[in-house]
């Protein structure tokens, strides 16, 4: 079958090649893609929240199945358009319904979400800005750091974790008077969660699910985790720290009654749920839902599974993934996101990339790249992720570092210090 991929990040150059690897593909597109993906399969050039413009590219190149990368689509309902519409409802869309992604579509949503269903997560509050005195007095009632969360979609950058109450009541009352826009309209007050973070990822089929391999994403620009996020430096799968015994917790509490809660109500959902956990005390406590896949973390976590992918996302849309096995690699997987200079502010981009054909034994995946005249440009803040695979992370980073160091463009940056703090 011919298959599409929205996006044109990391993300979506590993989904191309796992699944340009599925005995199911025929034709392979993504929209609008990068250099990377454009190497193994047709770009279009789409955007991504077009839906008229993706329904006729799913018409004209007789594309039977959709693979949402990115979250915009999603919360903006592009799962709903092709369930609503003759010509397209059976096109297997992976995604949620738009009410199934307002789990990350909404802060206050996904903590509704969890006390209904009983999911371990931070005590919290929401406030809007007639209840501002309240929020104020919430915060009160609060230990140090505070957690200002704006309610919507805020490009990751909607999080405030304060140490003064004084700033924190300030920032309370400028976020409900629009610093973030709308997203930040409704403020969700959260108690602070002292522990170490990882992430699940669950792919169901809105009645049975599989886990996917565990993963521990870099945020921080900077060594150490020092100055400002970023959409991710690295990664590592499986996240050392992970026992049998936690992981348990995950699936028993979180896990489950999250799939359950979406079948209690009526939520239909067929696609990747990224779990952002937080373990304190060997507790795992859900700090958020993404709704989709995380980048770089499928950098690490699809390149580990074995089983078919394109197979596994067929038994998703047609409710059977009770029918297949999931096969994992055992081998951990690294990957370290090579940058622009200056991301995540200002930036160049148009620098050529030499080295790439150079690479051994490790999977570039290009994130923000174009190709021009047959030369490989930067075209964003992230540009190539380097991917390894080996015994321990420790190894598979040592391959990833080795293997950068043959990469090259103009003002290139990296962090020498994934996995710093898992030894
Ligand atoms: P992303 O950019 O990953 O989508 P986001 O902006 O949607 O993030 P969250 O993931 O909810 O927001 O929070 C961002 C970060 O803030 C978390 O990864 C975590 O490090 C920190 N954080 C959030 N909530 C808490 C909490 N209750 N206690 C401690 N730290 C927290």
């Amino acid at each position: 079958m011919n298959i599409l991929i929205l996006g044109s990040g990391g993300r979506e150059h590993t989904f191309a090649y796992q699944l340009k690897k599925s005995e199911l593909c025929d034709t392979l597109f993504v929209a609008p893609g990068n250099a990377g993906t454009e190497a193994i399969a047709q770009n279009l050039d789409l955007n991504v929240t077009d839906f008229k413009a993706i329904e006729k590219a799913v018409v004209n190149h007789n594309i039977e199945m959709v693979v949402v990368g990115p979250e915009d689509p999603l919360v903006q309902g592009i799962a709903d358009y092709f369930s609503a519409s003759e010509t397209l409802k059976d096109v297997m869309l992976i995604g949620p319904s738009e009410r199934g992604a307002l789990l990350e579509g909404s802060k206050e949503r996904a903590k509704e979400f969890m006390a209904m269903h009983n999911i371990p997560t931070a005590a919290y509050e929401s406030f809007t800005k007639k209840s501002l005195q309240a929020g104020k007095a919430f915060l009160e009632t609060l230990q140090p750091p505070y957690v200002l969360k704006a309610d919507g979609l805020a490009a990751g950058k909607g999080v405030l974790i304060l140490e003064d109450i004084e700033e924190a009541k300030t920032e309370l009352e400028n976020m409900l008077s629009g610093k973030f826009g709308e997203a930040s309209s409704t403020v969700v007050i959260e108690e602070f969660l002292d522990g170490i973070e990882l992430s699940v990822f669950v792919l169901t089929d809105g009645k049975n699910y599989k886990i996917l391999p565990t993963a521990k994403d870099y945020k921080r620009i900077g060594e150490g985790d020092k100055g400002l996020n970023t959409g991710g430096m690295g990664a590592i799968s499986p996240v050392p720290f992970v026992d049998e015994s936690l992981m348990q917790k995950i699936e028993e509490r979180i896990v489950k009654p999250t799939v359950e809660g979406l079948q209690k109500e009526k939520i239909n959902y067929k696609g990747f749920v990224f779990i952002g956990l937080i373990k304190v005390n060997n507790e795992p406590y859900v700090i958020e839902y993404n709704v989709r896949m995380g980048d770089p973390e499928t950098e690490v976590v699809l390149p580990r599974i074995k089983t078919d992918l394109g197979k596994l996302l067929q038994a998703t849309f047609q409710q059977k993934l009770n029918t297949i096995d999931l096969e994992i690699d055992n081998r951990a997987a690294t990957t370290v996101m090579t940058v622009s200079g200056g991301y995540p502010e200002a930036y160049e981009k148009g620098k050529e990339i030499k080295g790439i054909n150079a690479i051994q034994d490790a999977i570039v995946f290009h994130a923000g790249t174009t190709i021009k005249d047959g030369k490989i440009l930067t075209n964003g803040g992230r540009v190539l992720a380097v991917t390894s695979l080996d015994e321990d992370y420790k190894k598979a980073l040592k391959k990833s570092y080795q293997n950068i160091e043959k990469l090259s463009f103009d003002r290139m940056y990296f962090r020498t210090d994934i996995g710093f703090d898992l030894s």
